[in-house]
């Protein structure tokens, strides 16, 4: 799994927040926990959503 905010890649499932896009919920959307703790924006490939 890559992070769709800053693209690091893991194999650790426990690092990681998946959910689907709020707006379209086609996308679904990928942060590590790096990205979660400090509010790095997040931005759906489908919809292009931005949001924390
Ligand atoms: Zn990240
Ligand atoms: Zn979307």
């Amino acid at each position: 799994m890559n992070c769709t905010s800053c693209n690091m890649h893991t194999t650790s499932a426990s690092n990681f927040t998946k959910f689907k896009c709020p707006k379209c919920g086609a996308s679904e959307i990928i942060r590590c926990k790096t990205c979660r703790d400090n509010s790095v924006l997040y931005k759906c490939e489908k919809c292009g959503f931005e949001g924390p």
